[in-house]
């Protein structure tokens, strides 16, 4: 029996939210609840799906618009992000208003995650990697079972995260990818925060931000 996931993109921003679960116990958690509440638990209803906490990656407000609703409607549990990704979460009332979103409320998580953290699903484990460069207090959600990491805006299907938010950091997002998602191995599938999902081995053969190899110049 194994872990089972849907992806769900919402916002207008069409942030991957992931619905995760365990097929033994049929508990489950959303990773990054972005927005569009009513359209998740409509998904989770029909997946049979008992909630049992939120998952974040981090604070900003498409990944984590409707955590305080949603923690608040269902009495759900919130794990993550790290700590240094606060000052994102305070401020995602004005953040959602920069983009059309209104009505967005702060949280405080009921536990807020660190490197070698393990966060459970039912009777299955993620392990957590702190990768910061994007936000600082950005967290990697990692089950080693079935080869899957949720990676939110650290990487991307050809590309990274942008790292020219305050606290960002390009240098520490290069790092964040090659010293802590790499080395979980190159058959890892990975659903990024935006876009399609890929693996690290694909990424490491041709994103041009941490291929491996460097590109030479065409011509
Ligand atoms: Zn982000
Ligand atoms: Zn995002």
């Amino acid at each position: 029996m194994s872990l089972k996931a849907a992806v769900i993109p919402v916002t207008p921003l069409q942030q991957n939210c992931s619905l995760v679960w365990c097929e033994e116990t049929k508990k489950g958690a959303f990773v990054d609840p972005g927005g569009e509440k009513d359209r998740l638990l409509d998904v989770a209803g029909k997946a049979g799906v008992i909630l049992e906490k939120l998952l974040v990656t981090h604070g900003h407000l498409d990944h984590a618009g409707a955590v305080a609703d949603l923690a608040e409607d269902l009495g759900l549990p919130v794990e993550g992000p790290h700590p240094e990704d606060r000052f994102w979460i305070d401020q995602i009332a004005e953040q959602g208003l920069k983009y059309g979103m209104a009505g967005l409320r702060p949280f405080t998580p009921d536990r807020w995650l660190h490197q070698g953290d393990a966060c459970t699903v039912g009777n299955q484990t993620f392990d957590v990697l702190h990768c910061p460069g994007h936000t600082p207090g950005h967290v990697v959600f990692f089950h080693a079972g079935q080869r899957v990491a949720f990676v939110g805006d650290v990487l991307f299907q050809g590309s990274i995260g942008r790292s020219d938010f305050p606290r960002g950091d390009f240098d520490t997002l290069i790092r964040s990818i090659r010293e802590n998602l790499w080395p979980l191995g190159d058959d890892v599938t990975f659903v990024p925060g935006h876009g399609p999902l890929s693996t690290f081995g694909h990424e490491r053969a041709t994103n041009p931000y941490v291929a491996d190899r460097l590109f030479e110049p065409v011509g």
